[in-house]
């Protein structure tokens, strides 16, 4: 039988139906007992959120309920912006009995490293975290294919901005032999002269890379202040930030002066380049280890105890002279009885520990990280025409910030990922 006008526009009236009835059963309305605002550090009560296509739609107290709209009940809770993690390795884990990195990266191919992403990032999401900055060491471009999946709905985790391939001055974070020196690949892309470093940043850009992060100073030699302003310069141009490892004093302050969007890392640096970095609009995301963190490195517990406390003393020096922070973790281990999540989670304990206020830590998980990610127009706060990244606590973590290890509810981009019990 042929296909008659008819038949036609009456295909088309039930496409229209259908798409009136998935139109509206993607509105949803939340009912927050409170809602906090972290940019401001306040908690308003009864508030109604209603999520239409993804995003935040209205915000407020007494709204009316959209018909059909299905409603989610969170009102014994409180609500907030999904979590941020600047520092993290999606395509990186270490197994409890090896810890070494160079051993590990080349015995996992890239294949099994993006299998490790989809389970790092779906424990990411179920702690609350949305959207991260993944800053390398994730084999050959594992994470431009994570952050795809993740983009197209295959896999479920957090919003992604990726490094791709880290660049560094010859030799990267490992100590290479001459007859192996292609062992650094393909974690890094080796890049000394100029020539090399455009090169590498235009290849990784082209890969997939949504940032530019470099390895300042694991070697002898390091990029000098002239180098990294090239590299923020060349990668400015492409619209992209530039996130700096920095193991020494030198090397912060070479990053600091040099006009990094972010210093990771930073636990040796002065009192003097962190008024720099304030100075210059660098942020610092520390990667704060915990004690306990530290132990799981597999250094002996008074090597651990040392590294935590020289963390713990310059993130109290970091927050008394106002250097801006976002939280980042540099979890790339596995530990028994743990996910990837709550080990980024624990991190909250250095900044208790440190002094910083709960107010303070949680714009530092939130409104902080989305700027230096530059997605803060789109995420990071509950506003109207925000991407509807909602999580929930038992507590208020203004009150209590330990409570951000018990998230019990997880949106993002207006679907339900973890749902109220
Ligand atoms: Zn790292």
């Amino acid at each position: 039988m042929k296909p008659t006008k008819s038949c036609f526009s009456m295909f088309a009236a039930v496409l229209l139906l259908l798409y009136a009835i998935v139109g509206q059963a993607q509105v949803t309305a939340i009912k927050a007992g409170k809602l906090v605002e972290p940019e401001t550090g306040t908690t308003a009560i009864s508030q109604t959120i209603i999520v239409e296509g993804g995003k935040i739609k209205a915000i407020g107290t007494g709204l009316t309920v959209p018909a059909g709209a299905t409603v989610i009940d969170l009102s014994n809770s409180t609500v907030l912006p999904g979590l941020f993690d600047a520092h993290a390795h999606m395509c990186q884990t270490s197994p409890p009995d090896n810890r070494d990195l160079f051993t590990v990266d080349i015995r996992q191919p890239s294949t099994y490293r993006a299998i490790l992403g989809v389970v790092n990032a779906r424990a990411m999401l179920e702690s609350g975290f949305t959207t991260i900055r993944d800053v390398g060491n994730n084999g050959n471009y594992a994470d431009t294919s994570l952050r795809r999946a993740i983009e197209e709905g295959l896999v479920p985790g957090p919003t992604m901005i990726n490094a791709g391939r880290i660049i560094a001055p010859f030799g990267g974070q490992y100590h290479l032999q001459p007859d192996r020196r292609e062992l650094g690949q393909p974690e890094y892309l080796f890049a000394d002269t100029r020539d090399e470093i455009r090169k590498a940043i235009r290849e990784n850009i082209h890969f997939g890379a949504k940032v530019i992060k470099i390895v300042v100073d694991d070697q002898q030699y390091i990029y000098s202040v002239d180098d990294i302003k090239y590299i923020v310069a060349e990668a400015g141009s492409a619209g992209l930030k530039v996130a700096a490892h920095c193991m020494t004093e030198k090397g912060a302050r070479n990053a600091a002066e040099g006009g990094v969007a972010s210093i990771e890392h930073g636990f040796r640096m002065s009192d003097e380049t962190l008024q720099l970095a304030k100075q210059n609009n660098v942020v610092l995301v520390g990667t704060d280890f915990t004690e306990q963190a530290a132990g799981y490195l597999g250094l002996p517990p008074p090597v651990a105890k040392g590294f935590h406390e020289v963390f713990i003393d310059r993130l109290k020096r970091a927050f008394k002279i106002g250097v801006t922070m976002a939280y980042g973790t540099d979890v790339f281990f596995a530990v028994e009885g743990q996910t990837r999540g709550t080990l980024a989670v624990s991190f909250i304990d250095s900044f208790v520990e440190a002094g910083v206020p709960a107010k303070e830590t949680l714009r530092i998980m939130t409104t902080n990280a989305a700027r230096l990610l530059g997605v803060d127009k789109q995420r990071g706060a509950l506003k109207v025409g925000q991407a509807a990244d909602i999580i929930a606590t038992p507590e208020n973590p203004l009150d209590n910030i330990q409570t951000l290890k018990q998230v019990s509810f997880v949106m993002k981009n207006g679907k339900v990922f973890k749902p109220a019990k």
